[in-house]
């Protein structure tokens, strides 16, 4: 067992933290439940992953409470901690599920989905690299109906994240630069350049490149966190912090920033790692509405399930992938499927685990290195960093003013029965956005979700949105330009298909499944090599480069380019969708106040609640996520106590 300094009695947890002296740490981290301080919290949050952590930590202020993580607590391990260990080094907190089989260019592929299992989940893997949503994106997770989401109200939840380290006079004269009023200054997240810049050269060769291929039309943007519209280039910051101590950046992963600095530590707060929630207790009233009174919990190894209580709120942060499976395994979810797998359903919720989705990807796409220009030329020696530039280009960059008329065929006035007989005037890529193909695969509740939400993507189009993301990394022999697709259409499910707690759900995001998804994938692709062929960034590059990487070249075919993409396109780890905000009736699962429909106490705060893909990259976001809904969920305990 681990503590900070002093480990108080269960009874100064309950009745005492306001007689502690200022500043002492007690946060109690114990893989042995034998060891738990309470049997009964206050609140008890499901994940401690990025948000499950964050969430934590502002209730721990006030109230008792338990997080209970499946994995372990890494807090010594180096090739975690260190943001410069090589991207996909295997981990005890890095594992992958088969996610269900999909498109591929030979009819079906696997399809690998990778997350994070440890404290600070995500967070703890991930490639570091810090975008924000879009404005337009969060005022369209608004207009889907949820107030209080908007940009404006959701800036400064993400501020109150956030520590940012502005570059100094050297990383400025490199490239990096910012907007001081988008960012916070006093939050846990530490989130800076790296120290020193990575890859100036090839930064600056990328940047120029992607400006011109485009005419100047993608401009070079000071700050990536700025809701953004328009097509643009950046240097990119990423979620580290510079340790004085250490004198060397670090990884600030949720853990590393809501629960191990002392400044962070809360008497309430214990953390029981190594521990997997099987399911929620519940009560149902006779007015049918349902109280969450307690988990069941289980050793992730296996043994003896318990039962832990709660006095007033479950929080499920478990991430998109999970989440929906331990709703599912509490009753909660399509009953007529529940019931077929044995389980008694508790309420009839057909939206938990449906409109999945996931930014199709696609990486491993790496350019030799001139022979002249090795590593030390263009880098100046650096450590090497996923995504150190990032562009984003709209439909009109990628598209042309053809295809962006394509696109805008989104604005077409749907009904449900223009879809059911196919609107005549509508092209047919138009057409597969109707959500037959997603409805009949679960993937959406009824067919006006998907139209809604397409029409709402079709906003952001309109006014110049990014639609596809690429990303420049540095490494010791190639220079790797990866692509992902910003906004997907395609909606897929999470289904549990055993009522075992220990075997994963099935995670189907349907990738690629509307056609207008590959049709911005070849944009995408071509993109990729037009970039590869041009100079400066070319002239980084061996003569063969773009040959010997696979790309198709920029005579290809649309056909080959397709078929190419469907061979090499991957899982773009940014899962969310899968118990979304939105209108039960179109169907949603949680509210705008992220509590689960038809229940008084069973919270909902992580990425599986964002109903449209409108974060380039999760992690920032999903920490204003966080942060809103602690402030909501106190902000409801004040009322009812004051109202006692
Ligand atoms: C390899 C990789 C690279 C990425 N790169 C980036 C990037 O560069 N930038 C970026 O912004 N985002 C990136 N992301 C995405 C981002 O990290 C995730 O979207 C984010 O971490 C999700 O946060 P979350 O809180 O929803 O879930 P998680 O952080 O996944 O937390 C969920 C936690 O719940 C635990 N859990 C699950 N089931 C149970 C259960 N039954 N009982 C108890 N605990 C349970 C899990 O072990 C986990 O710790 C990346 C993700 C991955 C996997």
């Amino acid at each position: 067992m681990r503590l900070y300094l002093q480990q108080f009695l269960s009874v100064y947890i309950l009745v005492l933290p306001a007689l502690l002296p200022q500043g002492v740490p007690a946060t109690v981290i114990i893989n042995d439940s034998s060891e738990l301080p309470l049997q009964s919290y206050d609140y008890i949050v499901v994940g401690g992953g990025t948000t499950g952590l964050a969430v934590a930590n502002r209730l721990a202020v006030e109230y008792s409470v338990l997080v209970v993580e499946r994995g372990p607590d890494l807090v010594d391990n180096e090739d975690i901690n260190n943001p410069f260990t090589t991207y996909g080094t295997p981990s005890p907190c890095r594992f992958s599920m088969e996610g269900a089989p999909q498109i591929g260019s030979n009819g079906v592929k696997p399809m690998r989905l990778t997350y994070g299992s440890c404290l600070g989940g995500g967070s703890s893997i991930n490639g570091l690299m810090g975008a924000r949503p879009t404005f337009a994106g969060m005022n369209a997770v608004e207009a889907l109906g949820n107030p209080g989401w908007g940009w404006n109200n959701f800036l400064p939840y993400m501020q109150k994240s956030e520590t940012f380290t502005p570059p100094d006079p050297i990383q400025i004269t490199e490239g990096a630069d910012y907007i001081a009023s988008v960012h916070g200054f006093s939050g846990p997240v530490g989130v800076s350049f790296a120290q020193p810049l990575v890859a100036p050269k090839m930064q600056g060769a990328a940047k120029s490149t992607v400006k011109s291929v485009f005419d100047d039309a993608v401009t070079l943007t000071p700050d990536m966190g700025d809701g953004f519209s328009g097509g643009h280039v950046a240097s990119l910051y990423h979620h580290i912090h510079f340790n004085q101590t250490l004198q060397s950046d670090r990884r600030s992963s949720s853990a590393w920033s809501y629960l191990y600095p002392e400044l962070q530590q809360r008497v309430g707060l214990a953390v029981l790692t190594g521990h997997r929630v099987n399911s929620l207790v519940t009560l149902k009233s006779a007015s049918g509405n349902v109280t969450a009174v307690g988990v069941r919990v289980q050793p992730t190894s296996g043994g003896q399930i318990f039962t832990l209580d709660v006095s007033k709120e479950v929080v499920v942060t478990a991430g998109a992938l999970y989440s929906p499976a331990i709703l599912q395994r509490s009753g909660i979810g399509n009953s007529t499927y529940l019931k077929g797998l044995g389980i008694t359903p508790v309420l009839d919720l057909p939206g938990v685990g449906a409109n999945f989705q996931d930014q199709p990807y696609l990486v491993n796409v790496s350019f030799p290195l001139a022979p002249s220009n090795n590593i030390t030329s263009i880098t100046g020696g650096a450590d090497t960093l996923v995504g150190v530039v990032v562009a984003h280009l709209t439909a009109r960059n990628a598209l042309g003013s053809e295809g962006l008329e394509q696109l805008r065929y989104f604005d077409v006035t749907m009904t449900d029965d223009d879809c059911s007989e196919g609107a005549t005037e509508m092209n047919s890529l138009i057409r597969n956005i109707s959500a037959d193909k997603a409805l009949s695969v679960g993937g959406v509740v009824q067919s006006q979700t998907l139209i809604t939400q397409a029409r709402l993507t079709a906003d952001a189009y309109e006014i110049d949105h990014p639609i596809v993301e690429f990303f420049f990394n540095p490494t010791l022999t190639v220079l790797q330009v990866w692509a992902q697709s910003i906004l997907p259409l395609s909606r897929g499910f999470i289904r549990i298909n055993t009522t075992d707690p220990s075997e994963d759900p099935i995670a189907d995001a349907q990738y690629l499944t509307q056609d207008v998804d590959v049709q911005i994938m070849v944009a995408a692709a071509r993109v990729v090599s037009k970039i590869a062929s041009s100079p400066p960034f070319s002239n980084l590059l061996s003569p063969n480069a773009l040959a010997d990487s696979g790309v198709p070249g920029v005579n290809a075919t649309d056909d080959q380019v397709k078929q190419w993409v469907l061979s090499t396109y991957t899982a773009g780890i940014h899962f969310v969708g899968s118990n979304a905000m939105m209108p039960k009736d179109l169907g949603g699962v949680v509210s705008p106040e992220l509590l689960v429909y038809g229940t008084s106490n069973i919270r909902i705060a992580d990425a599986s609640v964002i109903p449209l893909s409108v974060f380039p990259h999760t992690t920032l976001g999903l920490y204003g996520v966080a942060e809103k809904a602690a402030e909501v969920i106190v902000q409801r305990a004040k009322d009812e106590a004051h109202s006692i």
